[in-house]
């Protein structure tokens, strides 16, 4: 399940589909540590367009769950 679409309440399956989401690692989160999220296609276009500083502005949801569930560091 896409964390992104999820943390915005998006139905995940509108935009994945019956498509895998990919992990991928965000490393301008939290200093010296990387987070780790899964992506639909979609929302790993935009991180790849934006980039991650922007990716992270535009979706703050996305972005406070991250900063409140340090389990997703490593
Ligand atoms: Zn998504």
């Amino acid at each position: 399940m896409c964390d992104c679409c999820e943390s915005e309440g998006r139905d995940p399956r509108f935009h994945t589909g019956s498509r895998k989401v990919m992990q991928v690692r965000l490393f301008k989160v939290s200093m010296g540590k990387v987070a780790r999220i899964n992506l639909c296609k979609l929302c790993d276009i935009e991180l790849f367009h934006v980039g991650e500083i922007r990716f992270l502005n535009n979706h703050i949801q996305l972005t406070k769950s991250l900063s409140t569930n340090q389990r997703q560091f490593t």
